[in-house]
């Protein structure tokens, strides 16, 4: 079994220079790399200090509904802090989601057709059992840990960055981020991409309400919700340009990040985590004149070599 800090089932992972995307930029750019997390992306981070924080209130298990990266995250840390994890998925879920997930020790229910009544199930086994339930991004205690990520860089990055970009799902990593972002002190703005498709907080921003997407169409399904946390819609609608941007990407370009990052430096990641990549490979304004910029490679175990080879095949 993989040990982790003290305490925490997270790791401190390693922050890079790179220097084919430095060039490719004309600006120094670091890659964070949290795809090298044990459970696979940054959502451990998260995840990892929410289990902690139910273990410690007396939680009898763990419970989630997601069979993406934060029900693996879930898996892998109520592991590390001993406790039980049950994790409710409905039929249509791939069996090596499932595997994955008992290798980890959780045990995977399977309940309903859709994600909707997996996730009343999984309500319903908390109150059974005195669980606790992990929701992928919608919680200040995971809010708290994926800040963890900010404090790694304070001590890592030779000086303050010019700009920290990141991708958003339901905006849990985002909060996260600005979050550490305040509490380390610095000024820098966050750049939060999303893919066509997936871009919920971005529709969102635009229409200056809270916006339900009728579908995820795009391929960076760990990027798909259909509605971002109302705490960080609400959070991002206060802050200036200096501060917080919000961008957009195709598939195409998320995915052409992603093979680049492999074909640079032999990293394997999701097209949503190449969604942030795409700021560096697609020149975004919003990094005009900077020095130096940070992208956070959140990772994702739900890809392989084969499904970015198909996916390449499609989309070129
Ligand atoms: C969960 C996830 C995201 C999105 O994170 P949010 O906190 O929902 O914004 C992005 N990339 C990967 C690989 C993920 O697992």
């Amino acid at each position: 079994m993989t040990r982790s800090i003290a305490g925490l089932a997270h790791v401190e992972t390693p922050l890079i220079y790179s220097e084919p995307f430095s060039k490719h930029l004309g600006a120094e750019v670091y890659l964070k790399l949290d795809l090298l997390q044990p459970s696979g992306s940054f959502k451990l981070r998260g995840i990892g200090q929410t289990v902690k924080e139910a273990a410690e209130a007396g939680a009898k298990c763990i419970v989630s509904s997601s069979g993406g990266n934060a029900g693996l995250a879930a898996a892998y840390a109520a592991r590390s802090f001993a406790l039980p994890c049950t994790v409710v998925l409905p039929s249509s879920t791939p069996q090596s989601v499932q595997q994955r997930l008992a290798f980890y020790g959780a045990e995977v229910l399977v309940h309903g057709d859709v994600w909707d009544e997996a996730d009343r199930r999984a309500r319903v086994v908390v109150q059974e059992q005195k669980g606790a339930y992990v929701h992928p991004f919608d919680q200040p205690s995971t809010w708290k840990g994926h800040a963890t990520l900010v404090e790694e860089l304070k001590r890592q990055m030779p000086a303050e960055p010019d700009a920290i970009v990141t991708c958003v799902g339901g905006g849990g990593l985002l909060m996260g981020i600005l979050q550490g972002v305040e509490a380390v002190g610095w000024q820098c703005p966050v750049i939060a991409c999303e893919t066509l498709g997936a871009s919920c907080l971005h529709s969102s921003l635009q229409a200056q309400e809270l916006v339900t997407l009728p579908a995820i169409t795009s391929i960076a399904k760990s990027l798909g919700a259909l509605r971002p946390s109302k705490a960080v819609f609400e959070k991002c609608r206060q802050l200036g340009a200096d501060q917080f941007q919000s961008l957009v990407y195709s598939d195409q370009q998320a995915l052409k990040a992603c093979l680049s990052l492999a074909d640079e430096h032999r990293l394997l990641v999701e097209p949503a985590c190449g969604a942030a990549l795409c700021a560096v490979t697609q020149r975004a304004e919003a990094l005009q004149g900077a020095t130096r910029v940070v992208v956070e490679l959140c990772g994702g175990a739900v890809v392989t070599s084969a499904q970015l080879a198909e996916w390449a095949r499609h989309h070129s």
